[in-house]
């Protein structure tokens, strides 16, 4: 039987990189049943919501998607449909790869780290006051009250939660994704001499599920000290986990250190539903040109069809990128070369095509 999977190819570069990514699975053979989901602003302009149900049903239906960017436009009134979309399915951990690749210039040439970010709280947990309004002016008083802490009225506030129920999820799922991948050491980034009561949450609940898992290491780092080893020395980390904002700005320097964010691809899981997805936005000023590279979104296919237990065609398109990319023929312009995304496309197909014959 096919597997049904939701593809949402998002805007911006999501629809070109959506169908390179359709392209090179089906040239896999793969059986896949596609269910495109329009969201984000082509949603907007004919339904007038970026996030319409019927999105969220489908994912429901198939359990798995594989999603392009969707742009979420600074200070419209909209939450953002990424964020909502994490929530809505409670896909709490964020798995992004970030792995050197044959012939791509890079200041390290033996990178393989895995960024594990929680996804659901923190300070995209989307608890917010706006400056000036009625409610930011009662929870001000609330804090004067309740412990004299003295909010300018001036200030935008958002909110920090981290639960120890919310943190021991991720944490366990990292210590079961390091066992299952053979990785031996997780570093826990945080913040906690200073956000005792967040951060602190985070840290304390780590080390206390760390005992349950003996034969993997878990190291602390402050998640400043773990930027600077993160660019001086990459190749001494194997797994980061990280609470959401910290993961979600870790992720993106992790890409810096592989080639950028046009190879990195993603998961957003929980235990009922997983979306696949690059670890790059939309790319407004890239956009329609044929310019995106296709690679972080069909390494996102890869990952996907790993879950849904397509081994042969994983394989097949992982080794067709490093074919690719060794051969540097043909490359999009963020790595140097000249090709169009369709070029790129139709190579790794070609690739992975050869792959499958020859193996
Ligand atoms: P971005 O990742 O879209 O782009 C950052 C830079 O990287 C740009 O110069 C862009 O051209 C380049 N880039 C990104 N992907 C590329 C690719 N595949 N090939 C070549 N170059 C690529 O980040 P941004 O500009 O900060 O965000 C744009 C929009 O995307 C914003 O609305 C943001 O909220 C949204 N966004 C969405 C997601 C998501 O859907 N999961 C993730 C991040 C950002």
């Amino acid at each position: 039987m096919a597997h049904r999977i939701t593809l949402i190819p998002g805007d911006g570069i999501g629809p070109e990189v959506a169908e390179a990514a359709r392209r090179v699975v089906e040239a896999t053979g793969a059986r896949v049943e596609w269910d495109v989901q329009e969201a984000g602003a082509p949603a907007m302009e004919r339904e007038g919501t970026p996030l319409p149900d019927r999105v969220l049903r489908s994912v429901e239906a198939s359990r798995t998607a594989l999603k392009g960017p969707i742009t979420t436009p600074v200070g419209a009134g909209f939450r953002s449909v990424n964020v909502a979309l994490r929530q809505e399915l409670d896909l709490f951990a964020a798995v992004r790869p970030a792995l050197s690749l044959p012939g791509v210039a890079s200041r390290h040439p033996e990178v393989d780290l895995v960024v594990i970010r929680e996804n659901t709280e923190d300070l995209y947990a989307g608890i917010e006051f706006e400056r000036g309004s009625v409610e930011l002016e009662r929870l001000r008083r609330e804090l004067r009250a309740l412990a004299g802490f003295e909010v300018r009225a001036d200030a935008g506030v958002t909110v920090k939660p981290i639960s120890v129920s919310g943190t021991r999820r991720i944490v366990r799922f990292a210590f079961d994704f390091a066992r299952r991948n053979g990785r031996r050491s997780i570093t826990l980034g945080h913040k906690a001499n200073i956000m005792r009561f967040s951060d602190g949450v985070f840290l304390e609940t780590g080390v206390d599920e760390a005992g349950s898992y003996p034969d993997v290491n878990l190291e602390e780092c402050q998640v400043d000290a773990l930027a600077l080893r993160l660019v001086t020395e990459p190749e001494s980390l194997d797994v980061l986990l990280l609470p959401n904002l910290y993961g979600d700005i870790v992720s993106d320097l992790c890409a810096g250190l592989v080639g950028g964010l046009g190879l990195t691809p993603g998961a957003n899981l929980g235990w009922e539903y997983a979306v696949f997805e690059p670890v790059h936005g939309s790319a407004p000023d890239i956009a329609g040109k044929g310019l995106a590279n296709p690679v972080a979104m069909i390494l996102s296919a890869a990952m996907m069809l790993a879950h849904v237990g397509e081994s042969e065609a994983t394989r097949a398109i992982r080794e067709a990128v490093k074919t690719v990319l060794a051969d540097g023929r043909v490359r999009t312009p963020d790595l140097g070369g000249t090709a169009s995304t369709s070029e790129m496309a139709e190579a790794i197909a070609g690739a992975a095509r050869s792959f499958l014959v020859q193996s």
